[in-house]
């Protein structure tokens, strides 16, 4: 690839110079890269776009993916899809999602491991929902000391240092058998 290769969550523009076209994502002040690929600047039309070297396994309204989370941002998260129903992709696809209405103080860490359902493309991002009951987090850590937790009604807490946390935890959370999740 070329200097102008781009990975997921690398800022390209500003969202005041630059609209988000094909494989970005606006995160409310920079338009931010979804995929691996070559990024392209568009002057005259102010959108910045990336093309991706090779075709992409592209999730549909609807599937369900398993991801990692690549960014938390204030009122979404970036998720690095490798899974979509249960099928792994190395194609390494973001898909965003809103968590602004949710009361919740963190619903996922950078690094956890979310299930989440495919809403919409839009503008050549792909949005996904997180509030569903077998939607959420399948895998985190403490945020203190990144020890091991364990669910306490609807919170986590640490068995290392006894942190209580909350995540927006899926019904199959703990379930490390995560290819073949049923719903
Ligand atoms: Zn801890």
């Amino acid at each position: 690839m070329s200097e102008n290769a781009v990975f997921p969550g690398d800022k390209l523009a500003s969202i005041e110079e630059y609209e988000a076209g094909y494989n970005t994502f606006d995160d409310g002040d920079m338009v931010r890269a979804a995929t691996v690929g070559e990024q392209n600047l568009d002057k005259e039309t102010r959108t910045v776009s990336i093309k991706h070297p090779k075709m992409l396994s592209i999730p549909k309204v609807g599937d369900i993916i398993i991801g990692t989370v690549a960014a938390v941002m204030s009122s979404m998260i970036a998720v690095s899809i490798d899974y979509i129903n249960g099928k792994p992709t190395t194609s390494k696809v973001e898909c965003v999602c809103s968590t602004r209405n949710m009361r919740i103080r963190n619903v996922a860490l950078v690094n956890d491991i979310v299930t989440l359902k495919i809403i919409n493309h839009l503008n050549g991002t792909i949005h996904a929902v997180i509030d569903e009951p077998h939607l959420g987090v399948l895998y985190t850590k403490c945020r203190k000391c990144g020890g091991k937790v364990v669910t306490m009604r609807d919170a986590i807490k640490c068995i290392e240092c006894s942190w209580i946390d909350e995540r927006k935890l899926s019904t199959n959370f703990g379930n490390m058998d995560f290819i073949n999740l049923s719903d």
